[in-house]
Formats: C-alpha cells, structure tokens, sequence
C-alpha cells in the first residue's frame, strides 16, 4: 500500500457486527471477563484481552496500530501527551546513575523533562546536531541512549539519521527521535535505523488540534544488552516485544499517562487527511518562506526546504520534495517580532504546531521561557524569531496578511 491508502486502511479493524465505518469508542473504564481465571490469565499475560483502560482499551488498541503501520515499527503505545509518551520512552531504560546524550536543537518542553531528571540521577549530555566528534566524545560508559528530533523545533534544524543511528549502534546503544514536526510523510525514522520513535500526536496526526496525546513505537530491531539494561531482564522472553513489554507492565501501567479512547478515536479520523494535509502544508510553507525571503531582505527566514538553509542538502537526501509546514522569521528586535505577530489577522497567536490553520508563536517568550540563555542560542531561539506553523489556507491570504503585517512592523 502507498502512504495515504495506508493511512485509510492499515491497521485498521473492521466492525464485523454493523460494518460502521468508523471503529466505536470503547468508552469503558473496565472489562468484564467470563470467569475469575480468565481475567487472571489476562493479568499474567497469558492471554489477550482487556482488564481496565489505564493499561489498554479496543479504541486505544486501533489506534496504536495504526500508528505501528504508520511509522513501519513493531509496536506502539500511545499516551496522554507527547510528553507522556517522551517519558515513558527514555525512564523504561534508564536508572540512577544513566546519561542521555541528545542533539541540543530541541523543543522547549523536552529540555525542561531533562532538567526534572537530574534530581533521579539521569543527566544529559548537550550536544550540537550532527557534530559527531561532538557525540562522541560525550558517550561515556555511563550513556544509555541517543536523543534527537527528525527536524528541530524550532531550530529547524535536520538531523541525520542515518548516520547518527550509526553511531548510536556502533556504541551499542538505542536511538530515539521525535519525529513530530517531520511526520512520517517525510520521513520514516525507523526505515534509516532509529530504534523507537515518539510523536507528539496532538499535532500533525491528530491534525486539527482537537485533543492531547502522544505515540511511541518501537522497531523491536534493537539487541538489548541485558547487563547494561537489567529493567528489562524480565522481558527477554518477550522477544523483540521485551521492550513494550516492560513498559505496559510496568512503568506506562503504574504512571497512568494514559489516553482516553475518545481521543484514539479523534487521532484515526485525523490520521486519514495526515497525507493531504501535509502535501497542501509543505507547499504552502516552501511558498511562504520563498516569497518572504525574495521580497523582504529586511527579515531572515529559515526553512529546511530553501537553498540558504544550512540543512537544506540533508533535508532533500532525507525527505525528498516535502520539507515541513513550519518555518521562522528573524525580524530584528523583540517588539517588531509581537508587532507582527499581533498585526496579523487570520493567523491565530498560540504555541502550538500542525493544525489545519496557520498559526505563530514568539518562542523566546513562550515554549523556550524556561531555558537559559546558552539552551536558547543551541535551540535556535532568538529575541527577534517568530515561528510560523503553515496551515492548509489559500496562499494568496496567507500572503496578503503577512505582507500588511510585515509593513506595519516595519514603518
Ligand atoms: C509539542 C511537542 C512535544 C510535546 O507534545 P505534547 O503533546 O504537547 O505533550 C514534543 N516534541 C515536539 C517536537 C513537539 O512539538
């Protein structure tokens, strides 16, 4: 199946009692089962089926599924947010004592998670995106995974990952990517050696902004090495599935980050348009961030999929002719970046990306706050920079009303 038949059709249960179209919600906290010893071989893992929604649910199920096929893995576990899903996807291999060596390009909200780790421990280690005597020489004995974003946010910067999923197993060592502002229309991580990948699904895949959640999915391809990761010891009769399995027994079960099937079901029908929506957003946003830079010499634009982008080689290596729905603007000063961002007329002031509507945020003063300074210069974070997340409107609005707003920020 190519990418937007798959979208419609893989992973996806048919409703054998009705034939809805749709999958119900399963909007139940618990599940009956017929007998005392049938619910306890559910518990021991002996036998499919569902207890209680906290640890799974049938909507939740499709969804996860869906996702698997989505990001060509093996299996996926969704939670309450993108961070939920961050989380749960470092903490079910690490301990006291372990290091995280990350890409230092990252969004706000990630950099902030590792900074709560510190006090359990867990350090990390900053370093510049494909700098790889940098990674490196920051892997000590201690390092127990390797962190990047497919496209930084709001760096905009592209990690190879080919290349740093090479590095990460030439040191034995697993490689997650949030691939949330990519999506796997540009590019699926696990098919260039990312061993599980995150997504923030309350963005591009949920589509329209309708709800919070996030997917991790695991490629079920990495060689755990039992003494270095002894959480998962327990597991290694799972197979390939040790992974997943550890954490919907354990850590994702007892934090409760989990999703509520109502969502599951709103990410599906968003899921479907993901193709049609991306397709219309890159063009729109490699439009906009042309014209802004041809006729406005007065702003500095940074798009992965234009010429001047330090990243724009790699990006077409990796991505092919799709290069993202978002893009920054430097405009000078702080005060010009809110006088155009507050000019603006149908673009919607907020921080968050992916909607069907274009939206822009000062990331500085928001999703960055909480940063120092040197956190803000590595994630390409600026007084001066407006982040736009392209929507799917009529390029002639969208033109229009930046250039009214650009020419009030600038008389
Ligand atoms: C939004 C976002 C997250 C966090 O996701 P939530 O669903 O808001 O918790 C993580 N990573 C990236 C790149 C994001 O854009």
């Amino acid at each position: 199946m190519k990418f937007n038949t798959s979208l419609l059709h893989a992973g996806k249960d048919r409703d054998e009692k009705y034939g809805a179209t749709l999958s119900p919600i399963y909007q139940s906290s618990a599940f009956a089962q017929p007998s005392a010893d049938a619910l306890e071989r559910i518990f021991e893992n002996r036998a499919p089926g569902y207890c209680y929604t906290r640890v799974g649910n049938p909507t939740i199920t499709e969804f996860e599924n869906r996702m698997t096929k989505l990001e060509g893995g093996l299996a996926s576990i969704a939670c309450a947010s993108g961070m939920a899903a961050l989380t749960n996807a470092f903490l079910n291999i690490l301990s006291a004592g372990d290091e995280i060596v990350t890409s230092a390009s990252l969004y706000g909200g990630s950099i902030d998670l590792f900074a709560d780790l510190e006090p359990f421990g867990i350090r990390t280690i900053y370093v510049e995106n494909n700098h790889w005597e940098q990674f490196e020489a920051a892997i000590t004995d201690r390092t127990r995974l390797i962190f990047a974003e497919t496209i930084g946010n709001p760096r905009l910067d592209v990690t190879d990952i080919r290349a740093l999923a090479k590095l990460a197993h030439s040191h034995d060592l697993p490689l997650i990517v949030d691939n949330t502002v990519a999506t796997a229309f540009l590019v699926r991580p696990i098919e260039l050696g990312a061993d599980i990948v995150v997504n923030s699904t309350s963005k591009y895949i949920n589509g329209s902004s309708n709800s919070i959640s996030g997917v991790l999915t695991d490629s079920g391809k990495f060689k755990w090495d039992y003494d270095r990761y002894p959480g998962l010891k327990p597991y290694q009769k799972f197979g390939p599935y040790a992974y997943i399995a550890k954490l919907r027994n354990g850590l994702f079960r007892n934090t409760g980050a989990c999703l509520s099937p109502q969502t599951a079901f709103l990410n599906q029908i968003g899921l479907e348009t993901l193709g049609l929506r991306m397709e219309r957003e890159c063009a729109n946003a490699l439009e906009l961030a042309r014209w802004l830079q041809d006729t406005y010499p007065e702003l500095t634009v940074n798009y992965p999929g234009l010429e001047s982008s330090s990243w724009y080689e790699i990006a077409k290596e990796q991505f092919g002719t799709h290069f993202g729905g978002i893009l920054t603007i430097r405009t000078g000063s702080k005060e010009r970046a809110f006088e155009l961002i507050d000019s603006l007329n149908y673009v919607y002031v907020l921080s968050n990306i992916g909607d069907t509507k274009t939206l822009v945020v000062h990331p500085s003063s928001t999703i960055s706050l909480h940063s120092t300074e040197q956190q803000k210069i590595d994630a390409g974070v600026f007084e001066d920079l407006v982040r736009i997340s392209v929507g799917i409107e009529d390029i002639e609005d969208l033109k229009e009303d930046f250039a009214q707003a650009i020419a009030k920020a600038f008389q």
